[in-house]
């Protein structure tokens, strides 16, 4: 459903997205999970046709988001970081207008059913600048969806919301994927993802730095960490030349961190035993991964 290649955005200086490449299939839950700064929000402008690419391309339904930009608009549903809400229009006005420029099919229906399906029936005839933080945010998802897209792109749609809230976005997210909608998030916060997504596509410093099923990620044996005696260059080359392992850190005092794609206890263990091992244990859980693969590796 949706095909990333080699996507690269420069502002000025700042590379903000390096060659980023993935896919996501039809119905599937993908999150993007990254520090801030990352280039979460970028890639998701690019897909969702409201931000130019420097270089690759980026096709939603067959469509090139350069090249197709209205038929990409149809099939996309873009809630930005900053929902684009009028705090002076009631709900179901501004679904109303939203639904027109997006040329829904029958705009009053779609308005109805957009309502309903967020769950934004009681609050309809209200001002949006009366409500509460969690139902502004269900309008700014009502009017991703109004015109019935078969994708969603959600720029932290949990963000800046209580603990309540927060739950209560993931369900409503989880519901509106139960179909074949295709969706896409972005979350700095990883229970969002553990929560909700099928897939998850780590992104730090403009590149994609790991993706897999949430299970995978968070298997035993992805993330290990070993006690040297002392860690040297050829120790740190040994575990860097294990298969599978994706990155190495050196923490200090003999404490290295490994992350991999598979289970690399055993082959570690070995890599290891020539250099003085004293220690070594897995991580379970997708943190773990995370910081691994976040945190300055
Ligand atoms: P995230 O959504 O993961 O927080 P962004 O995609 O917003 O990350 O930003 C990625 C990088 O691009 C950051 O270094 C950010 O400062 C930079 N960036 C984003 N938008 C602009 C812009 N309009 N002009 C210059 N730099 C930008």
């Amino acid at each position: 459903m949706v095909e990333v290649t080699d996507l690269t955005k420069v502002y000025g200086s700042t590379v903000a997205i390096d060659k980023v490449g993935f896919r996501v299939e039809r119905g599937e839950i993908v999150g993007f999970l990254g520090p801030n700064g990352a280039g979460k929000s970028t890639t998701m402008r690019i897909l969702a046709g409201s931000l130019g690419a420097t270089s690759g391309t980026a096709r939603v339904g067959g469509h090139d988001v350069l090249e197709a930009p209205r038929q990409v608009k149809q099939l996309v549903g873009y809630l930005p970081e900053v929902p684009p809400l009028y705090e002076d229009m009631t709900v179901r006005g501004y679904l109303r207008f939203c639904a027109g420029i997006k040329r829904a099919v029958q705009p009053k229906q779609a308005t109805e059913r957009a309502v309903e399906r967020v769950g934004l029936s009681d609050v309809a005839h209200r001002l949006i600048g009366h409500l509460s933080k969690g139902y502004r945010q269900r309008v700014g998802i009502a009017q991703a969806l109004v015109h019935d897209p078969q994708v969603l792109i959600l720029d932290e749609p949990a963000s800046g919301l209580d603990p309540a809230q927060r739950v209560e976005i993931r369900q409503l997210v989880k519901e509106l994927a139960a179909g074949d909608t295709t969706v896409i998030l972005s979350t700095h916060v990883l229970p969002e993802v553990e929560a909700i997504c099928d897939r998850v596509i780590i992104i730090q410093d403009g590149r994609i730095v790991a993706q897999d099923t949430v299970n995978a990620l968070s298997a035993p044996g992805r993330s290990v960490v070993v006690r040297l005696q002392s860690t040297t260059a050829a120790a740190l080359a040994a575990l860097a030349a294990v298969d599978g392992v994706q990155a190495v850190r050196d923490e200090g005092e003999g404490r290295v961190l490994i992350s991999a794609d598979r289970d690399v206890r055993a082959a570690v263990a070995r890599a290891a035993a020539p250099h003085e091992l004293l220690e070594l244990g897995s991580h379970r859980g997708l943190e773990d991964v995370f910081l691994q693969l976040t945190e300055g590796a």
